[in-house]
C-alpha cells in the first residue's frame, strides 16, 4: 500500500526513545523527513543521525523539554528555518508515574499536566498555522489506554492521560474544517525504557526482578499475554497519518491486545 508519506514533513516528541522512536523509523522507512525532539541533547541527535544512514532520510534531533514553552519555540524556529513548516505533528513525550492524590504535592500534578496536555496543546498552537497555509496536516496523540481504564499507582498519569484524549477531541473538531485530521491513540503495554524504569521499582517492592514483574502483568492482564514491540504499534501511526485514513478524525484508537476490559 503507498501511503503517499514520502516527502511529508514529520515531528515527533520523545522521539528518542521507545514508542516515539519505532514511529520515527517507521515515517522514516515511508521516505518522510523525520524531526525527533527530547530532552537528552546527545541521545536525540545520535538517534536522528542514525535514521538519517539508515534510511537516506532527511532527519533533525532537538533537544528540548516540551514542558517549558521557549523550548516549543525554539523547535517551530528550528523547524520552519530548516523546512519551510510542517504536515505531521506527534505529541508523543510523556512518562509514567506513581504516587497517591492524597500525597502527591500540586507541583507534580502541574508538572504532569505540563507534559502530557499543555505541551500538545502549544505544538498545536505553534505548528497549526503553518500547516494550514500548506491546506492541511496531521495530528497524533500519544494517550493511554490508562486514560479510560486506570492503572491504581498513577492517579496523576491516568487523569492527565484522560485531559489529554478529550483535547485531541475538542482540537479535532476545531481543525477539521483547515483538513487538519487529529487523532489520539490509546497504547496498551509496550515494551519500552519507561516500562522497564516502572517495573524495577514495582519488582522491588514486591520482592521479583524486573523481568519476572513485566510477564506477570501481561500474562495478568492482556488476552494476547504479551507485550507489544514499539515496532509493531509504530505501523499504525504511520497509516493513521496518511491520507489512507482520510474520515479517520477526532477518533481514540486502542492497540492494546485486547487489555481494554470494556467495549469503547
Ligand atoms: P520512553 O520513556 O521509552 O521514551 C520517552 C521519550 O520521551 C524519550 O525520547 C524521552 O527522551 C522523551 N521525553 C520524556 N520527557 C520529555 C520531555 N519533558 N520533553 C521532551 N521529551 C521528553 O517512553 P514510551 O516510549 O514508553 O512512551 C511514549 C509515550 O507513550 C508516552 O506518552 C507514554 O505515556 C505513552 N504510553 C506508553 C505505553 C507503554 O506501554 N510504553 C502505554 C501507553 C502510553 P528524554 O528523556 O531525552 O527527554
Amino acid at each position: 500500500m503507498d501511503l503517499g508519506l514520502k516527502g511529508k514533513q514529520v515531528f515527533i516528541t520523545g522521539g528518542s526513545a521507545g514508542i516515539g522512536l519505532a514511529v520515527a523509523r517507521a515515517f522514516a522507512r515511508e521516505g518522510a523527513t523525520v524531526i525527533i525532539g527530547a530532552r537528552q541533547k546527545e541521545r536525540v541527535e545520535r538517534e536522528a543521525r542514525t535514521i538519517a544512514e539508515e534510511f537516506s532520510a532527511e532527519t533533525l534531533g532537538i533537544s528540548m523539554d516540551v514542558t517549558i514553552p521557549e523550548d516549543i519555540a525554539r523547535a517551530e524556529s528550528d523547524i520552519v528555518a530548516r523546512f519551510g513548516g510542517l504536515d505531521i505533528l506527534i505529541n508523543n513525550a510523556g512518562v509514567g508515574t506513581e504516587e497517591t492524590i492524597m500525597e502527591a504535592p500540586d507541583e507534580k500534578w502541574y508538572h504532569i499536566w505540563d507534559l502530557h496536555v499543555m505541551a500538545a496543546i502549544r505544538t498545536a498552537r505553534a505548528f497549526v498555522p503553518y500547516m494550514k497555509k500548506r491546506g492541511g496536516g496531521v495530528i497524533l496523540n500519544t494517550a493511554s489506554i490508562c486514560a479510560k481504564q486506570p492503572l491504581y499507582y498513577e492517579p496523576i498519569y491516568n487523569t492527565t492521560k484522560a485531559a489529554l484524549v478529550m483535547m485531541g477531541k475538542c482540537l479535532a473538531n476545531e481543525l477539521i474544517k483547515d483538513g487538519i485530521r487529529v487523532n489520539t491513540i490509546n497504547p496498551g503495554l509496550i515494551l519500552t525504557p519507561d516500562w522497564w524504569k516502572t517495573a524495577g521499582i514495582l519488582a522491588e517492592k514486591e520482592g521479583t526482578t524486573a523481568e519476572a514483574y513485566l510477564e506477570a502483568i501481561a500474562k495478568e492482564n492482556t488476552p494476547i499475554q504479551r507485550f507489544a514491540t514499539p515496532e509493531e504499534l509504530a505501523d499504525f501511526y504511520v497509516f493513521l497519518a496518511s491520507d489512507r485514513a482520510s474520515y479517520c478524525v477526532g477518533a481514540t484508537y486502542y492497540v492494546d491486545g485486547g487489555w481494554l476490559k470494556v467495549i469503547d
